[in-house]
């Protein structure tokens, strides 16, 4: 006979590692499944870091998410120990009408976040690391600041394995499918049945979630770290703050202090300029050519970052057309299936609540967490992203 679950969560990464938490917590006899072990740097939430922050220039409708996200990083840290977030602060840079400054305003605003309007020249005296053109402004947000991806996961693995979740590394899911009042999912190992499934695939979205028709396109991105010149004094995290930059252009560039120590470097990436890619067949090496562009971009910005290459990795993008979460009962399952996908890089500060509304889907569905938003039906007519025009390297 098949072993037997309340709840199989497929793919333990961020999102289906916190929603294998929240289960358990609740009591749910959960079996998680993933393709390689725990931790790993194969999909989407690796790299030492990821941004955090609640003034949400995407679309204000994220911000209560995000209020509930910040307290279960506490709550997270407090339950395992382990660092999860750094609120060192961060200013969102550009010109004021900018995407990046504007629509940050607009949430912080809305939703009454503490926030402060910075010009150049305070940008310049509160950060000298930074050097923006005269007509750029900030907005700083002192709650701003980073995640430490693997140790949430980590975190998230943990709690969810002493509460009694079965978790299995290095075991794919094949294939699964209804059956009785659930479904029953095949590895190369066994067969589990379950009265209810989690597919919390990353870049495996395309392959795992065909059927939910959201167009999901996968990128490429690289991340940088840079040793800056003159060492990582300037740029520890109580003088050289998280930031997201966009250019005249619309280009957006996003980095962080020095967190590694002396040696460790600072790290920064482009926000959005991946080439279209698949889990299969990525590109892991990092070429010079990339290396370069970025160097040459960050000399403008933030001119003493650049000072000697450390290393470069690549992570992949999720991304839907609207660059919305899709978080939902499966369209054509909505009994027995529940789904998260497309997180269109900008995820990672959503994971515990998104934990958080996974476990309520998959065990009652519904929640009381705002998600309209993130419907698969928005996207049901639309066509997969044209990356074409942003689909040359940096
Ligand atoms: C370079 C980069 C920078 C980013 N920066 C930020 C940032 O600053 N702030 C932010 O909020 N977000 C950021 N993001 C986005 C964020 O990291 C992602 O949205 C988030 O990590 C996605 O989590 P996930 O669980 O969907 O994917 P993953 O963590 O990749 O998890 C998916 C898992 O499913 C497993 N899997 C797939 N298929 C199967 C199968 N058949 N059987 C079993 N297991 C399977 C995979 O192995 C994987 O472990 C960034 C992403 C990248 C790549």
């Amino acid at each position: 006979m098949s072993p037997s679950y309340d709840v199989v969560v497929i793919g333990l990464g961020g999102m289906g590692g916190a929603a294998a938490h929240h289960l358990s917590a609740r009591g749910a006899r959960v079996l998680g499944l993933e393709r390689f072990g725990p931790v790993h740097s194969r999909g989407s939430s690796h790299g030492g870091s990821r941004i955090t922050r609640q003034s949400y220039f995407e679309d204000p409708a994220y911000v209560p998410l995000l209020l509930r996200a910040y307290e279960l990083y506490e709550d997270l840290a407090r339950a395992t120990g382990r660092e999860i977030a750094l609120l060192c602060g961060g200013v969102m840079v550009g010109r004021p009408e900018s995407r990046t400054v504007a629509g940050s305003l607009r949430s912080a605003e809305r939703w009454d976040l503490p926030h402060e309007m910075l010009d150049a020249k305070e940008i310049r005296r509160r950060f000298p690391t930074l050097t923006p053109d005269d007509d750029e402004v900030a907005l700083y947000e002192s709650r701003a600041g980073l995640l430490r991806p693997e140790n949430t996961v980590a975190a998230h693995l943990q709690l969810a394995t002493r509460q009694g979740a079965a978790l299995h590394f290095e075991e794919p899911v094949l294939r699964w499918e209804p059956y009785r009042d659930g479904v029953r999912v095949h590895t190369a190992e066994n067969t589990y049945t379950a009265d209810h499934l989690v597919i919390c695939p990353g870049a495996w979205a395309p392959r795992l979630l065909a059927d939910v028709g959201v167009p999901v396109t996968v990128e490429r991105q690289v991340m940088y770290w840079f040793q800056p010149r003159g060492g990582t004094g300037r740029f520890v995290p109580e003088r050289h703050p998280v930031y997201i930059w966009e250019d005249a252009a619309g280009v957006q560039v996003y980095g962080f202090p020095a967190i590694d120590g002396p040696e460790g470097g600072a790290k920064v990436a482009f926000f959005r300029k991946g080439r279209v890619t698949t889990p299969e067949t990525i590109d892991r090496t990092v070429h010079d050519d990339e290396v370069t562009a970025m160097a040459e971009h960050m000399a403008r910005c933030v001119p003493d970052l650049p000072g000697t290459f450390l290393k470069a990795a690549t992570c992949m993008y999720s991304t839907t057309p609207d660059e919305h979460f899709v978080i939902a009962r499966h369209p054509v399952h909505p009994e027995s299936v529940t789904v998260a996908c497309g997180f269109s890089g900008h995820g990672f500060k959503f994971v515990p609540v998104v934990g958080e509304i996974l476990a309520d889907l998959a065990l009652t569905g519904s929640t009381a967490h705002p998600i309209g938003l993130f419907d698969p039906a928005r996207l049901a007519a639309a066509p997969a992203r044209d990356s074409s025009e942003r689909g040359a390297r940096p």
